[in-house]
């Protein structure tokens, strides 16, 4: 059995994207009460929508409108059609809540069940999933995608270095699934424990933040260069993960354009990038129910990549996310983002996966930019002043700004199986 789209060409994808987005936005009008008022306002009516272009004019969504309409927002299905619900982990103000009729989970369950058909596995593989179960959408979504796609599921959750470990050797997992600190964490621990011979894992997927590509070498090398990754997209408010995947061509993610429509819009002017730049991704959703999204903001940068790729896959890609609009680092007077240096580090010698980015104000009243990296394991200490240097050059060349770059010993930097923080800004920090 195949999850992937029936269609051949551009213009069937093109014809079912403009009967999907006619659907969302009368479903949207009529079953809710919010975007109704938001669609009036813009002047826009369900019947207004002829061509993938009138996209254009419809308002934007953003969390904030999600956060206002806490416990249930953008629900546009009577509360008895919806059949769960799920949260993001939000540690400040309210948490983002979506639901989901029986046709959204579904849908979802499909279009997971597709990431492990294009990451190329049978049902006789067997998946081992570390990544947290509960209201969060990634566990349950790892499972269920599993499931139907007819694999084993073998549901861990995360951090247990130990019982992970042993069922790599016991159950002899082929996948792992989990965050890529996680997955830097569990090759630190099998190259320590020098199991890499006595397990059969062969790939990781991995999802959920930033990844450079000096840490997918470091984490392949830790598993005796045997593994492949594929990063998977995921956001709670679509779905959860498993919109897409990188396929084994190894230059992009191929989202399920079939499922949902994806612009990539300047965050300041929230107009179109050219094709290829980067910009803010947003989307909006071609059959969701209970709480469908309209041009929704989603915060996360990335570019689409153009070109047809060479897996022949005709869905549409998209880099990795290189980092969040909010994350924008304003210094002197350039616009950055902490991708762009994540960027240059993965493409530098001599250096380990992990850096810290650290703003400070000097007493001249400037600001100044400070990175920290991490020295390879194997690179010697008499080195550091010229990898330093060449470093600070190549950013100086590719971002145009000035950056004082400072090795550190391997392993000084804190690892985590959670999301790092990498971006530490002390500037306004003495003023009142
Ligand atoms: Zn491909």
């Amino acid at each position: 059995m195949s999850f992937m789209p029936r269609f051949q060409t551009q213009a069937e994808l093109e014809a079912h994207q403009l009967a999907g987005l006619k659907w969302t936005v009368a479903h949207a009008y009529a079953g809710s009460e919010f975007y109704r008022s938001r669609l009036d306002q813009a002047g826009v009516k369900p019947e207004d929508i002829e061509s993938l272009d009138d996209l254009r004019r419809l308002p934007f969504t953003t969390a904030d409108d999600l956060r206002a309409g806490y416990p249930f927002p953008l629900l546009s299905v009577p509360l008895a059609r919806v059949v769960r619900l799920h949260a993001s982990s939000g540690t400040t103000g309210k948490r983002k809540v979506l639901t989901y009729t029986a046709k959204d989970i579904e849908d979802w369950r499909h279009m997971f069940a597709r990431c492990y058909e294009m990451a190329g596995l049978t049902v006789e593989d067997r998946v081992q999933i570390a990544v947290g179960y509960g209201v969060w959408t990634a566990g349950v979504g790892f499972q269920l995608g599993c499931e139907t796609f007819g694999a084993l599921a073998v549901p861990v959750g995360p951090g247990n270095l130990d019982m992970q470990c042993q069922f790599l050797v016991d159950f002899q997992s082929t996948v792992l699934c989990c965050t890529s600190s996680m997955a830097l964490l569990m090759s630190e621990e099998v190259h320590r424990r020098g199991i890499a011979d006595r397990i059969a894992l062969k790939k990781i997927i991995y999802g959920s933040e930033r990844t450079s590509d000096a840490m997918r070498r470091r984490i392949i090398e830790n598993f005796g260069g045997r593994v492949e990754l594929f990063d998977i997209p995921g956001l709670t408010e679509l779905y959860g993960p498993g919109t897409g995947l990188e396929c084994s061509a190894h230059q992009g993610i191929h989202y399920w354009a079939d499922y949902y429509i994806l612009e990539i819009l300047n965050p300041s002017t929230l107009e179109p990038v050219p094709p290829g730049e980067l910009g803010e991704m947003v989307v909006t959703t071609l059959c969701k129910e209970a709480a469908p999204l309209i041009r929704y903001r989603t915060r996360d940068l990335t570019r689409l990549i153009p070109e047809p790729c060479s897996c022949g896959c005709i869905l549409p890609r998209h880099d990795r996310i290189l980092g969040r609009s909010d994350d924008m680092i304003i210094f002197r007077a350039v616009n950055i983002y902490p991708g762009q240096i994540d960027h240059v580090l993965s493409q530098s010698q001599g250096i380990g996966s992990e850096y810290q980015i650290i703003l400070t104000r000097g007493d001249d009243g400037r600001d100044y930019m400070t990175i920290r990296v991490e020295r390879a394991e194997d690179a010697p200490p008499e080195n550091d002043a010229q990898t330093a240097q060449a470093i600070a050059q190549r950013i100086k060349t590719e971002i145009m700004v000035s950056a004082k770059v400072e090795l550190v010993p391997y392993g000084e930097l804190p690892r985590t199986d959670r999301k790092s923080k990498r971006v530490f800004d002390h500037r306004f920090e003495a003023e009142e």
